[in-house]
């Protein structure tokens, strides 16, 4: 049996995580679960599960959380240090699917066991990268990617040299507003924002998706993840999304993944790495298929990855302030106070701000570096979208 712990168990990665862990009990034993709100979920799947501890990000809901509890022998916890702590429990493998820059310092703490990271949580890339890749080189533990991008490109490269690589190409579904005019963006609501094409995923990273903010994120991640230089790494848009990443290597040959549109896909990957065992997702028949189709992403309608460009050349904390920005440019869209493209500009102006008044070029040398960035970029998009209100 592996231990394993899952940081984010009520979210859409965490469902697909646990769903996975239930097809296969004999293998599994579970350490610890959180949640956020959502107590009563996070207690039943505690209790299911028969998780040693079961945590709640949020300090009031620890009473109701216990009471749930009661009985079960599952030890409740709240808030962020507890966070930390049911990802400091001995276990061989740790599930890091908390949304948002919350979810960085548990799965840092994680990789001191020397285990296994099985990273969905991309904003710790984003925010940290060079941080999270050398503290689990210290300890002799190994993140695998959970991004679906990630994940087929480290399966591409499976056998291969690294330095042979020429290019990483991650694909990108184009989201809902792939088709939308300009003028037309100004008007999405949060429904028409979140109702993603393809994947059936978090609120968030679905939003994200629709402004490829989320792909935004995942250049950063790729060039992370990897190592290569940002101009290694492109974004084509496939509509499909059976196509999810292709490798080119110096003698010209294109290794690419394709599979169903499921998570459970790399998930079951990185859990199981290095071996592949049977997963329970859609075979894929290429003649019903018929075509696959490919076209660039539109620069103007979508910012994003201009921006993701801009933050790689900056390097040091500009990754930790974009993801900042954009997650108070999110959350003022979903609280209907920024239009859909009014994210844009606020990430874009917040980065302006911080690159005039302090250094974002500097390395962090430490966690905290990280937190105090993340931090005080939250405050100079907040003033930003108050702002832009009046
Ligand atoms: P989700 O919103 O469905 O779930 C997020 C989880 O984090 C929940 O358990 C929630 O309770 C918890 N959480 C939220 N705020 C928290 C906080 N402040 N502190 C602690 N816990 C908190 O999100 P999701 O779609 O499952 O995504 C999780 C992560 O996986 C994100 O980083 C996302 O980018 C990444 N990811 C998701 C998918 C997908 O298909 N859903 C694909 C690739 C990558
Ligand atoms: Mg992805």
């Amino acid at each position: 049996m592996r231990r394993i712990t899952v940081l984010g168990a009520t979210g859409s990665i965490g469902d697909s995580t646990l769903d996975l862990i239930d097809r296969d009990r004999d293998a599994w034993q579970v350490v610890a679960l959180t949640g956020g709100r959502n107590v009563a979920l996070l207690a039943a799947r505690a209790r299911g599960f028969g998780a040693a501890l079961a945590v709640t990000a949020d300090p009031a809901r620890l009473g109701e959380l216990r009471e749930l509890l009661a009985g079960s022998g599952v030890e409740a916890a709240a808030g962020p240090a507890a966070l930390v702590e049911a990802a400091e429990r001995p276990a061989d493998v740790t599930v890091s699917a908390i949304v948002g820059a919350a979810g960085l310092a548990p799965g840092f703490r994680a990789l001191a066991q020397g285990g296994r990271l099985a990273l969905a949580n991309k904003e710790s890339l984003v925010a940290a990268g060079p941080l999270l890749m050398a503290e689990a080189a210290r300890h002799g533990a190994s993140i695998l990617p959970v991004d679906s991008e990630h994940s087929a490109v480290f399966q591409a490269l499976a056998g291969e040299d690294i330095a042979t690589v020429e290019r990483i190409v991650i694909t990108a579904s184009g989201g809902p507003f792939r088709n939308w005019p300009a003028e037309r963006l100004a008007t999405a609501t949060v429904a028409e924002a979140a109702a993603h094409p393809r994947w059936s995923m978090g609120q968030r990273i679905s939003i994200d998706s629709a402004s490829l903010f989320n792909k935004a994120l995942e250049l950063i991640e790729a060039r992370e993840f990897f190592g290569v230089a940002p101009e290694q790494v492109e974004v084509v848009v496939h509509p499909q999304s059976i196509i999810h990443a292709l490798v080119g290597f110096v003698d010209g040959a294109m290794m690419a993944h394709l599979g169903a549109p499921d998570m459970r896909h790399a998930i079951g990957y990185a859990l199981n790495w290095p071996v592949r065992r049977p997963l329970p997702v859609r075979r894929l028949d290429l003649v019903a298929l018929g075509a696959l189709a490919f076209e660039a992403p539109d620069p103007l309608r979508f910012p994003a990855l201009r921006l993701a460009r801009a933050v790689m050349a900056t390097g040091g904390l500009a990754g930790a302030a974009f993801n900042a920005a954009k997650e108070v440019a999110l959350d003022g869209f979903i609280a209907q106070r920024l239009r859909f493209p009014d994210m844009a500009a606020v990430v874009e102006a917040t980065l302006d701000r911080l690159s005039a008044d302090r250094g974002l070029t500097i390395a962090p040398s430490r966690l905290d570096d990280v937190l105090a960035m993340d931090h005080l970029a939250r405050q100079t998009a907040g003033a930003i979208v108050q702002a832009s209100r009046t």
